[in-house]
């Protein structure tokens, strides 16, 4: 039985990495996430039916664990079905912090089996901790998943809170020095139980899931909009951390192995979005950036901006040899994907070259671009990464921005006083024309004025992208 169970184990191990590897290419994404799936339910019910413990009894508890898989599922599958595109940021941070939470839970859960099967007669003379014990190495692990499940499951629901526009940006006077504090003495606890008899630890126990519950909640809340998703990230990272742990208290290698895959990307993830962002984890956690940007200042009209016709839009792009199209969360909004693939299948039968600048921070979530023009089924060979298409600008003849405001803001390489200072944008002034689509003059996502608007190459084409779209394309049929 438990050569099957380790079997399956591995069989899952090898799907989540094979899954991970299918889901780096947009073409295998879908396959791999059914892929992984499937493994993870193969470990599942391999667990349930064939695991044993050291008395060699099976998991009781069926009908529990039945209805717990059935909620679970059901919850899963229909918000799934449900969730809008642009509200995928607050689902998947909603379901980290779930994880967050079950890990948080194996932790408590193991805790009690610790205390309540501690053995003194074992130790002669009176004189144990859990450091003389070998359930030292035990309690480490399960602190470990407490504190980082804990942080990962507050920080992850005020994360979705904020991304939601339930709660707005919050910080006080001193905040990180707070927060310093309340980890080091998480961490002196957590040090302070290992040298404790086991049942002098229980109040600390408790006193280490309140602090990490409170430093969950503190840590996230000051970290502006615009941060979100290295935070996200991060904590995704902490969930994975919290579950590895789970898996070496069971001794489950499944467990471990997806804990660590999902901590390790997680982790890969946040420092790749530090980078295209030009900044540090540290400038990211205590800096500035985020607190200040979504709802920062808008600092008013810069001068005069000019607006451009549907039909001079139209000629415009139909007599150029070379068009990129910048898709930004207004065209998400809009649902406009299907009638911005219309438009470029349009213009590549009139001979024009078409193709999408992709920003890595564009929309709402890590690659919400690309999930959105796949919905439409724009071929992935037209997708251009932002370091591919910044060399191309020079020689694109008409750019058009649907609904993207801050990812192609010039203050973030001009302006050292901008929250955006240091982001990496997508050059599009370098091209010979500028065509911006969206309703209004009002920022984007962090709150601030946009000077490519006042451009002398720019030109306003105000209104819903989707209604733009569809009379650019009424309009070039008839060209
Ligand atoms: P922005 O949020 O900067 O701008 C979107 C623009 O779309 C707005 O200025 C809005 O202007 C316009 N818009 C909204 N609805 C419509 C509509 N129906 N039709 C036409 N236009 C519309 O978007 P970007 O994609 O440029 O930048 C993303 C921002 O979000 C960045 O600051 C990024 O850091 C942040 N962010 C990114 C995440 C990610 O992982 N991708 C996660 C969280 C935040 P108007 O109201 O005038 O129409």
């Amino acid at each position: 039985m438990e050569s099957i169970l380790l079997f399956i184990y591995l069989i899952a191990s090898i799907t989540f990495i094979l899954g991970l590897k299918m889901l780096s290419n947009p073409k295998s994404a879908r396959k791999g996430n059914t892929v992984a799936a499937l493994g993870m339910g193969l470990a599942i019910i391999g667990t349930i039916v064939l695991y044993t413990n050291d008395s060699g009894e099976h998991l009781g508890n069926h009908i529990w664990i039945l209805c717990g898989l059935m909620i679970g599922g059901v919850i899963g599958t229909m918000s799934a079905k449900k969730v809008q595109m642009t509200a995928m940021p607050q689902m998947v941070s909603l379901f980290n912090g779930m994880g967050g939470a079950c890990a948080a839970l194996i932790s408590i859960i193991e805790f009690k089996h610790l205390v309540h099967d501690f053995k003194p007669e074992l130790y002669a003379g009176g004189g144990y901790t859990y450091f003389s014990t070998l359930d030292g190495a035990s309690l480490l692990v399960i602190m470990a998943g407490l504190i980082i499940g804990t942080v990962s499951f507050t920080g992850s629901m005020i994360a979705w809170a904020k991304l939601d526009g339930r709660l707005n940006d919050y910080a006080f006077n001193g905040q990180h020095i707070v927060n310093m504090l309340m980890l080091g003495i998480t961490v002196a606890l957590t040090g302070m139980i290992l040298f404790l008899r086991p049942e002098e630890t229980i109040t600390f126990f408790y006193a280490v899931l309140a602090l990490a519950f409170v430093y969950g909640i503190l840590f996230v809340l000051p970290i502006g909009g615009a941060d979100m998703p290295v935070v996200i990230s991060l904590l995704n990272s902490f969930t994975g951390i919290a579950a590895a742990c789970g898996g070496f208290l069971y001794d489950n290698s499944a467990m471990l192995t997806g804990g660590i895959l999902v901590g390790a990307a997680g982790t890969l993830l946040t420092v790749l979005m530090c980078n295209a962002m030009n900044r540090s984890l540290l400038n990211v956690l205590i800096g500035s950036f985020g607190a200040s940007a979504q709802g920062g200042q808008n600092t008013g009209m810069q001068g005069t901006y000019k607006e451009m016709s549907i039909s001079d839009a139209s000629v415009l792009m139909s007599y150029s040899s070379k068009v990129v199209i910048v898709p930004g969360y207004g065209l998400a909004v809009a649902q406009a994907q299907h009638a911005c693939h219309e438009l470029e299948k349009l213009l590549t039968e009139k001979g024009v070259e078409v193709t999408y600048a992709i920003h890595p921070v564009a929309g709402r979530m890590p690659g919400h671009m690309n999930v959105l023009l796949a919905e439409a089924d724009v071929p992935y060979e037209k997708l251009k990464e932002m370091e591919e298409i910044n060399d191309e600008f020079p020689s694109v003849d008409a750019v058009l921005i649907l609904g993207a405001n801050d990812v192609v803001n010039p203050a973030a390489k001009t302006d050292p006083s901008s929250p955006i200072y240091g982001m990496p944008i997508l050059d599009v002034e370098l091209a010979k024309h500028v065509i911006v689509n969206k309703r209004s003059m009002k920022p984007g996502y962090a709150g601030i004025e946009n000077e490519l608007f006042f451009r002398p190459k720019t030109s306003m084409l105000f209104g819903d992208s989707k209604k733009v779209l569809q009379d650019l394309i009424a309009e070039i049929k008839n060209l």
